[in-house]
């Protein structure tokens, strides 16, 4: 098993879904954890310290560069700076390309996409002096291949890969590695709101999850977030230290069409 004792992981938008299980596998392993999301903050981090590590939240949007910045001080500060970053914070929006509103469009390119980009380059020294990193980018399918309806969002998770093999290759020959993860429908409040939206064309509710995924997933299963948690400590394992740059899939054979 994968042992991260000594290590301090910070997972964004991980105060629900996938990063909330990414962050209780790391927890696991016996890293040091730093939250980030929204919400109800103190369930979640009680959650995460029954593993016995040291456990932190930082409420930054990480829409906003300065709030990011601020998140990284506080890193450094209480915990001694970030050995593992996983980019997972993002949102949805559902709409054709010409009826997209503008300031959906700006959000999605901004939580992400964009927020990558600063976490990396504001992690990335840090990783470097200490000799040791992980940067595990959370892309989707949809880093892969289009849906309609989803131009903000594929724009950005193809872009997200863009930037993880950019920075696979600039720390290459480091022991900091860059990967993205690709999971398929994974049954979470973001996906949630879209069997809704089904129901409320007046779906029978366990059709509506069927429906969603027979059009596009051949398991006809979510994947889970405890699954994702195992793939990112695989990453974060010496096994791992060699796939660089890549983006994995974890779809139920979704890209395999
Ligand atoms: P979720 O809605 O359950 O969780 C999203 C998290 O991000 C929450 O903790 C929320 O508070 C946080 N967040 C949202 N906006 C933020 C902001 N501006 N600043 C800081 N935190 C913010 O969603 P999820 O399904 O767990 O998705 C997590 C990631 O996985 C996303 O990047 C998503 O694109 C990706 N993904 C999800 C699926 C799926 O089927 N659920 C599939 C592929 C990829």
């Amino acid at each position: 098993m994968t042992n991260l004792h000594g290590r301090t992981a910070l997972v964004t938008g991980s105060t629900s879904g996938i990063g909330l299980g990414i962050a209780l596998s790391l927890a696991e392993a016996g890293a040091d954890l730093i939250l980030n999301g929204f919400g109800d903050a103190a369930a979640v981090i009680a959650q995460v310290q029954a593993f016995g590590g040291k456990v932190g939240h930082h409420p930054a949007d990480v829409s906003d560069p300065a709030q990011l910045a601020e998140l990284f001080a506080y890193a450094e500060h209480d915990f001694g700076g970030v050995d593992i970053l996983v980019n997972n914070a993002g949102i949805q929006h559902v709409a054709a390309v010409e009826d997209f509103p503008v300031e959906r469009w700006d959000s999605i390119i901004a939580i992400n996409l964009s927020s990558v980009f600063h976490t990396t380059r504001l992690g990335l020294p840090g990783m470097k002096a200490k000799g040791w990193g992980r940067i595990v980018n959370i892309a989707s399918v949809h880093g892969q291949v289009g849906s309609v309806g989803k131009a903000a969002y594929v724009a950005a998770k193809h872009g997200v890969i863009g930037l993880t093999k950019v920075v696979g290759l600039e720390t290459a020959a480091s022991n900091v590695t860059c990967n993205a993860i690709c999971p398929g429908w994974v049954l979470t409040p973001l996906v949630q709101k879209q069997i809704d939206d089904r129901i409320a064309r007046g779906i029978d509710p366990q059709q509506a999850q069927h429906d969603l995924l027979a059009e596009k997933q051949p398991s006809l299963e979510f994947v889970t977030p405890p699954q994702l948690g195992e793939l990112v400590l695989f990453l974060c394992s010496d096994a791992g230290s060699q796939v660089r740059g890549a983006a994995w899939n974890i779809d139920g054979g979704w890209l395999a069409q």
